[in-house]
């Protein structure tokens, strides 16, 4: 699938109308066809190329998805197994199109079975929410078979009627020189059926505009960049074709104690310099409320502690991940003269055999020692 902008492809700017588009890929497609460049594959290249362009820049859908979200916006569509529309095939099939316009007759692409358009719906969890699982109601616009005509596009009581210019069979015949064409019936597009009463809420088309609720049920354990697929909950198909799907992109908000990385939570823990050296027990958060956690004296700022089995349990399976606490030394502020006093006689305490009890300073501090010795020896 081509990363190229369509627009730069077909060589026309982003506002360019759809018989511009048209226009430009025909011009691409006689250059490039090939049939016309037998053995060379860059030649086959480009003609793919410009096909996808003009099969995404040719739906007023697609162009909207894509000029939207760009390639994401089409690339669900088109990269799934049912292809971007029904019925569609390699080269013929898009020349036919473009032969239908040399030869005067306008096959009209609007009039084929599509599949409707896949949507995304972006979608803001909690981190809790995402680790228990929700059902979250979401509101969309999209398009709907209209239930005036449940589709069809003709007025209720009225029915399409077989189309006299090719007596319902969709196709034609035309004499072209000294060969006979087959080509989509330009009056019916190729349906075999005209509407003559067409129906009010839908003007025809057979589909309108809605804005649907849905309720989406959240398994537990998602987290940031999963997706959620809703077969047929896209747009509905044009003309028959099949409905496209809704994918509901998962994002976390940011929480203000745990952050996560794949199945584990993280947390940072503020401990005062008494209990990192005397030791003790402190109150940790976890998704199912407090637990206990053990500090042994002597700890050291920055140490992580692991709750076995407190983090996620993850959805697709697996083992449920670890809730990491990580322990931050809190210097103590706003002492007053009394606490100052006390430190500072602890401190002279401390100086009488300070090696024992600070051997990381210490060490560090050879490290210095011995760096300026090299220096200067
Ligand atoms: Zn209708
Ligand atoms: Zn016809």
């Amino acid at each position: 699938m081509s990363k190229r902008d369509y627009y730069l492809i077909l060589s026309v700017e982003r506002n360019a109308s759809a018989a511009e588009i048209k226009k430009a890929f025909k011009r691409l497609a006689m250059k490039h066809h090939p049939d016309r460049n037998p053995d060379d594959k860059s030649a086959e290249g480009k003609f793919k190329e410009a096909k996808e362009a003009y099969e995404v820049l040719s739906d007023s859908q697609k162009r909207a998805a894509y000029d939207q979200f760009g390639h994401a916006g089409v690339d669900a569509s088109m990269g799934g197994s049912g292809g971007f529309h029904a019925g569609a095939g390699g080269f013929s099939d898009v020349f036919g199109d473009v032969f239908g316009d040399i030869f005067g007759g306008g096959r009209s692409s609007e009039n084929r079975a599509y599949r409707g358009a896949d949507l995304r719906y972006q979608l803001e969890l909690s981190l809790e929410n995402a680790v228990r699982g929700t059902t979250v109601k979401i509101s969309y616009p999209t398009t709907v078979i209209c239930s005036s005509c449940d589709g069809s596009g003709a007025k209720s009581g009225s029915r399409p009627t077989s189309c006299p210019s090719c007596a319902g069979q969709g196709q034609v015949r035309i004499q072209q020189g000294f060969f006979s064409v087959q080509q989509t019936c330009p009056r019916c597009h190729g349906r075999g059926q005209i509407i003559t009463d067409p129906c009010g809420a839908c003007h025809g088309e057979g589909r309108v505009q809605e804005n649907k609720t849905l309720s989406v049920k959240v398994p537990a354990g998602v987290d940031e960049g999963d997706r959620i697929r809703l077969t047929g909950e896209g747009e509905a198909g044009e003309n028959g074709g099949p409905a496209g799907d809704l994918y509901v992109q998962i994002h976390i908000r940011p929480h203000p104690i745990f952050q996560r990385k794949d199945n584990d939570l993280y947390c940072e823990v503020p401990i005062s310099f008494t209990t990192a050296a005397l030791g003790g027990e402190l109150e940790v958060p976890t998704l199912d409320g407090n637990v206990k956690l053990k500090i042994p004296s002597e700890t050291q700022s920055e140490k992580q502690f692991r709750l076995r089995s407190k983090g996620v349990s993850p959805v697709r399976g697996g083992a449920t991940g670890d809730l990491i606490c990580k322990v931050a030394l809190e210097t103590p502020v706003n002492l007053n003269r009394e606490q100052k006093e006390l430190l500072r006689e602890f401190e002279r305490s401390m100086a009488e055999n300070a090696p024992t009890h600070r051997p990381k300073t210490h060490s560090w501090l050879d490290g210095v020692k011995k760096f300026f010795d090299d220096l200067t020896g």
